[in-house]
């Protein structure tokens, strides 16, 4: 694979690599230094149109084609983007701004997990019976036909890569489109499709703004259902268009998650795991844990430690091997959280820790950095305690008592993941039982096996991805009963 990346990113359509047809390219930034280095093809529905051409005359062959080819394929497509790792990551972090080796041990590496567990899912994916007393049912899996994967930017190519694998590993055809905001490595998977031998059109990756060439995608009537991970509001959005048009969908979109801490718990797991789940990828991962609940009998003792502890976490330029946050992932983001954070202040909240702007100095010094920030004295009312904020700002309530726990942690409107530290197991099961959301995690975090369900309740989604769900997701089922 050619390693190096063109200031003008192109479209991968019917196996080539094109411009938009309208000629019209959007700057992109690297967000560790504040500067324009490239710009991506700002593609609308004439492109969706030709990308759709190319997957219906790619689709037949594609979807009879064994499950031992498609296999092949797809472990190819993994394997290549192993080696290409160094190239993946660094393109990832100066697109998303986040540590060069979080990229390479998190983003770069599950993406080429995601192909290798979505290539052997396919050999493995069967379908029911049912016997009847004078007869039988039984119930094929078949492709949609064409799909549509749209991704956000917090881990580009790891949740373009979550969807796309389990589309292809069921026998669609794909149009895709990256976050605008990072798109290099989504250009790059191109590249190492072509190399791993996936036939022309089966793949089809389309730059472009949301409100463009995203809702191009959703508005297609060739395009039967739609992967979509992101906003709650964009996805409201989508389910706007798609709902008439009877459209397939699976929305993975914002998050609030609850952080219970309960006095017994394994101390230096949990404050440990606890910095991770705040600020990982500055905050900006769906899953981390932005409400930290504490016992009140441990709530002094955890505010020092943790102030404490995040007051070292070291940051500036995401290619520093020893740099803990990089920079948020554009300018209008950075507004947002730093607005936030105003508003938290202006709410009663105390802000422990953090709270500003950072400046590295050199090369990141018009960098789009935010301190790690830790604030008290708001209640779970508050637009702050309501609203996602998606950056590295967590704040932090007390109970006294578990149902005052659940309680706080359920009074969202949001419902995608939790996280609770007690080593009481009745405790700790009882809280998981009743917490309003789809993922909880117990003295972990972000522990992932891709065979599970992944997904939310309330406004954090609908459908779930992972393992048998995505191939379920993928495919239409077709009863078919015999008389005896
Ligand atoms: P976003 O909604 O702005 O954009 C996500 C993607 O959708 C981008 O590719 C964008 O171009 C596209 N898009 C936007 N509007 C569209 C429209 N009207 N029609 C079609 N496509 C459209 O989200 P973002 O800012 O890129 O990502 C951050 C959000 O993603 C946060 O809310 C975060 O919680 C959420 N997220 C959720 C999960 C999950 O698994 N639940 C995972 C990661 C991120």
């Amino acid at each position: 694979m050619q390693s190096e990346i063109p200031y003008h990113l192109e479209n991968y359509i019917g196996g080539n690599f094109i411009g938009p047809l309208s000629g019209n390219f959007i700057d992109n930034v690297n967000p560790a230094t504040g500067k324009v280095y490239g710009q991506i093809p700002d593609s609308d529905r004439k492109d969706i149109e030709v990308a759709v051409i190319a997957a219906n005359r790619a689709f037949e062959n594609w979807r009879s084609m064994g499950a031992e080819q498609r296999f092949i394929i797809l472990n190819r497509i993994a394997s290549l983007i192993d080696e290409h790792a160094n190239l993946f990551a660094h393109a990832e972090t100066n697109d998303n701004g986040k540590p060069l080796w979080l990229s390479k041990k998190v983003d770069i590496y599950r993406a080429a997990a995601n192909f290798r567990f979505f290539a052997t899912a396919c050999m493995q994916f069967a379908s029911e019976s049912h016997a009847m007393p004078n007869g039988i049912n039984y119930t094929l899996r078949q492709p949609i036909g064409i799909v549509g994967c749209i991704s956000p930017w917090n881990l580009p190519l790891y949740l373009f890569t979550w969807k796309i694998a389990p589309a292809l590993a069921a026998g669609n055809c794909v149009i895709a489109k990256p976050s605008e905001v990072t798109p290099i490595t989504a250009f790059l998977l191109g590249k190492i499709c072509k190399e791993a031998g996936l036939p022309d059109g089966v793949l089809n990756i389309v730059h472009g703004t949301g409100s463009v060439c995203g809702e191009a995608i959703v508005k297609h009537p060739s395009i039967k259902a739609i992967s979509f991970t992101g906003s709650t509001r964009a996805g409201e959005r989508i389910a706007s268009i798609a709902a008439p048009l009877f459209k397939k969908l699976s929305l993975e979109l914002g998050g609030k998650n609850p952080n219970l801490i309960f006095a017994d718990c394994d101390w230096e797991k949990m404050i440990k795991t606890t910095i991770q789940s705040s600020f990982s990828n500055q905050g900006q991962i769906c899953l981390c844990g932005s409400r930290i609940i504490i016992e009140e009998s441990i709530y002094e003792k955890f505010k020092i430690e943790f102030i404490d502890r995040v007051s070292r976490l070291r940051i500036g330029d995401p290619l520093e091997p020893e740099t803990k946050q990089g920079a948020i992932v554009s300018k209008a983001h950075y507004n947002k959280i730093i607005n936030c954070i105003e508003t938290a202040k202006q709410e009663g909240g105390r802000v422990l820790f953090g709270g500003k702007a950072f400046h590295p100095e050199g090369r990141c010094k018009e960098g789009f950095f935010i301190e790690p920030t830790i604030i008290e004295g708001i209640g779970p009312e508050s637009k702050t305690n309501l609203e996602e904020i998606f950056g590295p700002v967590v704040t932090l309530q007390t109970f006294k008592t578990k149902e005052e726990a659940i309680n706080l942690a359920n009074a969202s409107s949001y419902g995608l993941s939790a996280t609770i530290w007690t080593n009481h197991i009745s405790i700790a099961h009882e809280v998981a039982n009743q917490l309003e959301c789809g993922i909880v995690w117990i003295n972990c975090w972000l522990k992932r096996d891709l065979r599970t369900a992944f997904g939310g309740i309330k406004n954090s989604g609908v459908g779930r991805e992972g393992g048998w769900e995505a191939m379920r997701f993928f495919t239409e089922p077709k009863n078919i009963c015999i008389r005896y």
